[in-house]
């Protein structure tokens, strides 16, 4: 039973998300960034994505084919190697194993030394967006930025797929979406 809820396409709710993170993006990026590390004087460039005791991503459904949808756009050899480092990110750190996943932590598979994270600007989840390097604690962007995006994207979530789905770690739904 979906009630009276006005559906929409895979395809529209793609491009809302995508205006959405572009939004919260320019909104870190004015707001809170200038006053954060900058990522280019980094010693240990990627720290934050492929810190295992640290990551704990997760996604919804959309999100997680938006990111599918860029790594359509790479060769296929790359692409290849990056659903290989998925499958191994969830076997290393059992992603797929017990019902709380909350407590999971990983280094995310989308990193790439020399590139960086393989989705940015273009499909970043939320929290990744809103991260960066704060010396002072209050510097740091409210909780509440990344709460309320996501109660944005989840909604959307809801609106293309008729339902209310669970956020998966970023290994465990891209691996669900692409179907590998
Ligand atoms: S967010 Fe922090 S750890 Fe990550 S690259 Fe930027 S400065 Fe380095
Ligand atoms: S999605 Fe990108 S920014 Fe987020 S943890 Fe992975 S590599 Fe880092």
């Amino acid at each position: 039973m979906v009630g009276t809820m006005k559906r929409i396409s895979e395809k529209k709710g793609l491009a809302i998300l995508r205006e959405l993170k572009d939004t919260l993006a320019a909104e870190v990026h004015e707001g809170y960034e200038h006053r954060a590390k900058s990522c280019d004087v980094c010693e240990t460039p990627g720290a934050c994505c492929l810190d295992e005791h640290f990551v704990n991503v997760h996604i919804s459904p959309l999100e997680g084919e938006a990111i599918i949808g860029v790594l359509e756009g790479l060769p296929e050899d790359r692409k290849v190697k990056v659903l290989r480092r998925v499958d191994a990110v969830i076997e290393k750190y059992g992603l797929e194993d017990g019902e709380d996943t909350f407590d999971k932590t990983y280094a995310c598979p989308l990193f790439e030394k020399g590139t960086g994270c393989l989705v940015h600007g273009k499909a970043k989840p939320v929290p990744c967006i809103v991260h960066a390097c704060y010396e002072r604690k209050e510097d740091l962007p409210p909780a509440s930025l990344t709460a309320e995006r996501e109660i944005e994207v989840d909604e959307l979530n809801r609106r293309v797929y008729g339902r209310r789905d669970a956020w998966l770690p970023l290994p465990v739904m891209l691996k669900r979406r692409a179907k590998i």
